[in-house]
């Protein structure tokens, strides 16, 4: 039963996708464009509030809907598919799983409905693979927090209504360690400043986002003081998942794209497809798919089944974006000089999915994270 809803969403958005993600895109990668209309409509047939509880507005039904959303919003725009992603899967999560009630019911019913945008500002400038080492503060006063700082590379940042931040607490002069608040961006002292010319994921807005003296009511504090690392940290446990998904899309679309490209394209007198070497790479990126498949549908059970699932999620992140990338690699390949023009989708694919490997916790952070699992021992600062 649960399959058969899960399999309806997935027909359900790869239809939506292509219907409305398609058209426009290449104008959209080109200038660089977060297709608010887009996300829009979307939120109006359900997609952001597909895992979130019915109570706050979702659909509830399990992750594996949602994230088969993604990964077939991933095959057209996987821009739009991390943007859906970070609201409605990290933002939406970690406000589930750890805000108060009153937080919850006024945000968790807007975020389902997409009225607004939740960003996820933990990165600075200074501190990326190493969040704890971040300059941000909230510095308790008069009842309120006061917040300073900068935060980088926030997805969404120019067009959200708000973030979970993540800021050192100082109160009486004590640090009481890192906290998540939930800070409206309409709060006096927020200002954002969008990050142009990236190389992928260009239908997806990255921002710098400024706080300067931003007072925060005590009750947007979500968790207690001093608990907001674990808190990101746990959240980044189902963003890995989402970030699996995209993985995932990008390369199914790379691989039908060189699969199709080979049977058309000639040379030699045959189609390329007939040629062994070629067959091999089409035959590596399908085992590397399923593979990643299995790998990532592991963690997700592991999720659904309420057991812990931080290991799965890292090693279906590690291996399903790296080999996103290896995909992306290998359809340009195929596609020859075609493949390194926009005249064909693989250069898109190929700019796409280089930073899979790299948000969300790059590769090396994942074998660490990994290998401190499997061995007990922290090698992060050795
Ligand atoms: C398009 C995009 C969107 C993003 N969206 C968000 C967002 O919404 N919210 C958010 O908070 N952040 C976001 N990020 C930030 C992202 O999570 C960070 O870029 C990432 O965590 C890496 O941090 P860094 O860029 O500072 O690299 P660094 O941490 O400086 O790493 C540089 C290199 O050093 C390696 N390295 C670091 N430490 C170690 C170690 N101990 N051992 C071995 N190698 C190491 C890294 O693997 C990497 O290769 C986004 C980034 C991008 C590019």
């Amino acid at each position: 039963m649960e399959n058969q809803v899960v399999d309806k969403i997935r027909n359900l958005t790869s239809k939506l996708s292509e219907t409305l993600l398609k058209p426009g895109l290449i104008e959209a990668d080109e200038n660089e464009l977060f297709r608010k209309d887009i996300f829009t409509e979307l939120a109006s047939k359900g997609i952001m509030g597909l895992s979130l509880p019915r109570e706050f507005g979702g659909s509830g039904l399990p992750p594996s809907a949602f994230l088969a959303a993604i990964q077939e919003l991933s095959y057209f725009d996987p821009g739009m598919a991390v943007t859906i992603s970070v609201h409605s899967g990290l933002c939406g999560g970690v406000i589930f799983r750890n805000a108060s009630e009153e937080l919850k019911k006024e945000w968790l019913p807007k975020i389902a409905k997409g009225s607004v945008i939740g960003a996820y500002s933990l990165t600075e400038n200074h501190a990326g693979s190493d969040p704890s080492s971040m300059k941000t503060t909230a510095t308790w006063d008069n009842g309120g927090w006061i917040v300073d700082g900068e935060k980088m590379w926030i997805t969404s940042g120019s067009v959200a209504d708000f973030s979970i931040l993540y800021a050192n607490t100082i109160k009486n002069g004590e640090n009481l360690g890192i906290s998540a608040f939930l800070v409206p961006h309409d709060l006096k002292g927020v200002s954002s400043e969008k990050i142009n010319g990236k190389l992928g994921m260009r239908t997806s807005d990255s921002s710098i986002l400024v706080f300067d003296k931003v007072v925060i009511h005590e009750s947007m504090m979500i968790g207690s003081p001093g608990k907001g690392l674990s808190i990101a940290l746990e959240g980044l446990d189902y963003g890995r998942l989402g970030i699996s998904a995209v993985s995932l899309g990008i390369h199914k679309a790379a691989f039908d794209s060189m699969v199709k490209y080979a049977k058309e394209r000639e040379q030699f007198g045959k189609a390329i497809a007939s040629f062994q070497l070629i067959q091999e790479m089409i035959t590596d990126v399908a085992v590397n798919l399923e593979s990643g498949l299995l790998l990532f549908e592991k963690a997700v059970k592991k999720l659904e089944d309420s057991k812990k699932f931080t290991k799965e999620a890292a090693i279906a992140k590690l291996f399903t974006s790296e080999s996103a990338v290896t995909a992306s690699d290998r359809c340009v390949q195929v596609h020859g000089g075609y493949g390194y023009s926009n005249e064909f989708p693989a250069e898109r694919f190929y700019r796409d999915s280089r930073v899979l490997t790299i948000f969300e916790g790059t590769t090396e952070v994942h074998k660490l994270l990994i290998g401190r699992l499997l061995t007990g021992m922290d090698a992060f600062r050795n």
